[in-house]
C-alpha cells in the first residue's frame, strides 16, 4: 500500500474556500464527519474516479446515486452530445420531455402524469404544495432521519448532511413552518395511526423514503409501507413516496414496485437525470391535473425539462430497461454486502449490515438498525477510521456513516473482490 498523495486536492480546497462557503457547493462533500479534506475529481470512467493528483479510486458514491450506469457511460455521452449540438435550452416544449415522462410512467404504474423539475428538492417541495392544494389541508407528516431535500418545512430531523453536521434543524426556518411539520419515528406504524386518529383531518400528506437512504440504509419493516397506505386512504391523506434515491435504483419501478405499494404521488431525481440536474414528481392524474396550467396550484421552472438533461435521463432509463440489469446489480451487491459483513465479523468489529438491491450500508453498531434513533447509535469515529483506511486503499466511500454505498453496473467482480480485500485489511485495524 503506497502513501496517498493528495497535495493538489488540498491546494485546490484552500483556493475554493476563499470563494465558496466551506469550499464546497453541498455540505456532504466536505470531509468534516471523517476528518481530512475533500478530494477534487478530475475525471470518471466506469466505476472509477481519478482525483487531480492522479489517484484512482473505485467509486461507491456514484455522485450520490445518479450514476447507476457508472461514469461517462457511452450511451449517455453519445445522446447528450447529439442533443447538445442542437441547442441547450429553448423554454418551449421538446419531444424529449414527453419521451422521458412516458418512460417514467411505463416504469412506475402509480405515475399517470409527471412534471419535470431541476432537483430532488424541487420535486418534494412541489409535491407537498400540490398535496396541500389538492386536500386544502396544511399539516405534513415526515419521519425522523428521512431526508427530502433542503425544503424549509422538511428540514426537520432530516438525516445525513444534517445529522453528521449536528444540525437537527436549520437557522433560517421560521417556527411557523416547522409547526406544520410533524415528525415521527420511521418504521413505527402505531405512531402514525395514533397521530392520524387525532389530526388526520388536518393532514395534507405523509412523505416517506420507502427505503430510507439518508440515515444510512434502513429498509421498511414488513407491512410498514402497506400500513401507511391503509392509514392515508382512511383519512384522505396524500401518500408521497420520495423515490429520489430509490427510483430506478432498488428496482426499475422503484421501491413501490419492489414492495407492491402504490402511493398517490412519487418524487424522483438522481437516476432519471443520468448525472444532470433533474427531478420530477408524478402520480394520480386527478391530483397532478391540479397543477398550473391545467389547475391552480402554481409550479414552474425556466430550465425544467431541459433537453440535454432529458437526453441523459432517456439514455439511462433505456439502458436500465435492458434484460438482466437489476439481476446483475443484485448479484454484485449481494456479493459485496456479504463480503463486507464477513470482513467485519472476522475482525470482531461490531457492525450491522443493511442492503436493498444496490444500496447498502455498514453501521458501526452491534444493535439492529430500524430507525433514526438506532442508526445514531453507530460509532462515527470507527466509521471515520474505516473510511480513511478504505480511501488509502483506493476505495471511495461516502464521507459519512449515514450514507449509502451505491453499486453501479460498471462495477465488476474484480472491483468487488478488491473492495472486500481492502475491507478485510481495514477492519483488522479498527479499534
Ligand atoms: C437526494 C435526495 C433528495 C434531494 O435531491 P436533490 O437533487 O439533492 O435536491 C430528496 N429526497 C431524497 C430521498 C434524496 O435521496
Amino acid at each position: 500500500m503506497k502513501q496517498l498523495v493528495t497535495k493538489k486536492s488540498h491546494d485546490a480546497f484552500a483556493e475554493a474556500c476563499k470563494y465558496i462557503p466551506g469550499g464546497v457547493n453541498s455540505p456532504v462533500r466536505a470531509f468534516g464527519p471523517v476528518g481530512g479534506k475533500p478530494l477534487f475529481i478530475a475525471s470518471g470512467s466506469g466505476c472509477k474516479i481519478t482525483d487531480i493528483d492522479g489517484n484512482s479510486y473505485i467509486d461507491y458514491v456514484c455522485s450520490w446515486g445518479p450514476l447507476i450506469l457508472g461514469h461517462a457511460h457511452a450511451a449517455v455521452i453519445e445522446k447528450v452530445n447529439a442533443t447538445l449540438q442542437k441547442g441547450t435550452s429553448f423554454g418551449a416544449p421538446t419531444i424529449l420531455e414527453t419521451q422521458l415522462a412516458k418512460l417514467i410512467k411505463e416504469a412506475i404504474p402509480s405515475v399517470e402524469k409527471v412534471r419535470m423539475v431541476n432537483s430532488g428538492t424541487e420535486a418534494t417541495m412541489s409535491a407537498i404544495r400540490l398535496a396541500r392544494g389538492y386536500t386544502k389541508r396544511n399539516l405534513v407528516i415526515k419521519f425522523d432521519g428521512c431526508y427530502h431535500g433542503h425544503v424549509d418545512g422538511l428540514l426537520i430531523q432530516a438525516g445525513s448532511g444534517a445529522t453528521t453536521l449536528g444540525i437537527p434543524t436549520s437557522p433560517g426556518i421560521p417556527q411557523d413552518y416547522a409547526r406544520n411539520t410533524l415528525t415521527l419515528p420511521f418504521n413505527d406504524i402505531d405512531a402514525v395511526k395514533d397521530v392520524c386518529n387525532r389530526r388526520g383531518s388536518e393532514t395534507a400528506c405523509i412523505i416517506v423514503e420507502p427505503v430510507a437512504g439518508n440515515m444510512g440504509v434502513v429498509p421498511p419493516k414488513p407491512g410498514y409501507l402497506q400500513g401507511l397506505r391503509e392509514i392515508t386512504r382512511k383519512h384522505g391523506i396524500v401518500l408521497i413516496f420520495d423515490e429520489v434515491m430509490t427510483g430506478f435504483r432498488v428496482a426499475y419501478g422503484g421501491a413501490q414496485t419492489l414492495y407492491s405499494v402504490a402511493p398517490d404521488l412519487t418524487t424522483l431525481g438522481k437516476i432519471i437525470g443520468g448525472g444532470f440536474p433533474v427531478g420530477a414528481f408524478g402520480g394520480r392524474a386527478e391530483i397532478m391535473d391540479c397543477l398550473a396550467p391545467s389547475g391552480s396550484v402554481y409550479q414552474a421552472g425556466t430550465l425544467s425539462g431541459n433537453p440535454v438533461a432529458m437526453a441523459a435521463g432517456i439514455a439511462t432509463l433505456e439502458k436500465l430497461k435492458g434484460k438482466d440489469t437489476y439481476k446483475t446489480l443484485e448479484n454484485l451487491s449481494k456479493k459485496l454486502g456479504e463480503g463486507l459483513e464477513t470482513s467485519a465479523r472476522n475482525a470482531g468489529v461490531p457492525t450491522c449490515h443493511t442492503r436493498v438491491g444496490s444500496m447498502l450500508c455498514t453501521f458501526f453498531t452491534d444493535k439492529p438498525v430500524t430507525d433514526y434513533a438506532t442508526a445514531k447509535k453507530s460509532d462515527t469515529q470507527r466509521y471515520a477510521a474505516y473510511f480513511r483506511g478504505m480511501l488509502e486503499r483506493g476505495i471511495y466511500l461516502a464521507p459519512s456513516q449515514f450514507e449509502a454505498v451505491f453499486v453501479s453496473i460498471a462495477h465488476g467482480e474484480k472491483e468487488i473482490e478488491a473492495t472486500i480485500k481492502a475491507s478485510t485489511e481495514v477492519m483488522k485495524g479498527i479499534k
